[in-house]
């Protein structure tokens, strides 16, 4: 009897999978198909959307990447789900960010370096190049794709982690990594055209919270974070009120949402502004601590950059292209 039942759950199970996702689901018998280490591609797993891309750019046919927070997700808070842990045990490969962006799942992936290749891509950089963290010393502002010339420096460091997994397309990587850095060169030329022209009075870029520093000190421009470096803690109101008043003062005009934090504290500027006559408007929605929705240009690390360049730009005063530097925002991949 259980043996006709459990024969029936079977045959149930295995025509629903194939109806469902096709071969993907029947499982192979290694032994017979005997994978050949050329081709198999390499199973990396990567925290943030950023590090996916860079993965995928310099190493997109010898992998299967998989980037653990999506579209929206905020790293500070994220923490890993069951099927990210499994994920990252079986990979042969995970990389993560290191500065402590990703606060809540670091003790995970300190322990996980231990059994497997894990490495920090981003704790690559010097210090010397760091920006300090609120009041804590020996720890650094972990936003540094924000800036592109810095980020060039952490795909070498990404590069470096693949080659070392894969040496036998040592060649390839090298050859991808370097063209990848050469669009990462234009879209920093891109920038700093773009952000010169805006006028010095307007040169405050103001955001929920302070993920913009690298990028502020890159092309000059004063950031102000609503709620501090870590999205953890929250603007209280005498911060909100003092900024109000800062805001009226120097007459600045446009705030920027973000597309991985909530636009509470925004809201309670502009209302705070209206209040006392002062106009603030919101100069657009960034990428801050995630990428654009998958399959848009915007989910590229090149995309996202050149969505912030050019809506901060144009927000502020200069004259850009409408669709940014390639033609692509608002488009797809
Ligand atoms: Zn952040």
């Amino acid at each position: 009897m259980s043996g006709a039942a459990g024969y029936a759950l079977l045959g149930a199970r295995s025509s629903f999978a194939a109806e469902t996702t096709g071969t993907q689901m029947v499982p192979q018998n290694r032994s017979q198909t005997e994978p050949d280490p050329r081709s198999t591609p390499l199973a990396v797993v990567a925290t943030t959307g950023m590090i996916a891309d860079a993965v995928t750019q310099i190493a997109g046919p010898f992998v299967q990447v998989r980037g653990l927070m999506g579209s929206g997700v905020d790293p500070h808070s994220y923490r890993q789900t069951r099927s990210d842990i499994v994920a990252m045990v079986r990979a042969d490969l995970v990389l993560w960010h290191g500065l402590y962006l990703e606060a809540q799942m670091e003790e995970f992936l300190l322990k996980l370096g231990h059994r497997r290749a894990a490495v920090a891509v981003a704790e690559s950089l010097p210090a010397s190049v760091l920006m300090p963290y609120g009041q804590y010393e020996n720890r650094f502002d972990p936003h540094v794709w924000m800036a592109p010339m810095l980020w060039a420096d952490v795909i070498t460091a990404v590069e470096a982690a693949l080659i070392a997994a894969m040496p036998q397309h040592a060649e390839a990587l090298a050859q991808a990594a370097a063209r990848h850095r050469a669009e990462i060169a234009a879209l920093h030329g891109y920038a700093t055209a773009a952000l010169d022209q805006i006028p010095d009075a307007a040169r405050v870029l103001l955001t929920a919270h302070d993920a913009f520093g690298y990028f502020g000190r890159a092309y000059g421009l004063e950031v102000i974070g609503i709620q501090g470096i870590s999205t953890q803690s929250e603007a209280g109101l005498n911060r909100i009120g003092q900024l109000v008043d800062m805001l009226v003062a120097r007459d600045i005009r446009a705030v920027f949402v973000e597309s991985s934090v909530s636009d509470r504290n925004i809201r309670a500027l502009i209302e705070g502004c209206a209040a006392q006559g002062h106009r603030l408007a919101i100069g657009g929605e960034l990428f801050s601590d995630a990428m654009g929705p998958p399959g848009t240009y915007e989910a590229t690390y090149i995309g996202m950059l050149d969505h912030n360049i050019t809506t901060i730009a144009r927000a502020l005063g200069a004259d850009v292209p409408p669709r940014g530097m390639n033609g692509q925002l608002g488009g797809h991949a």
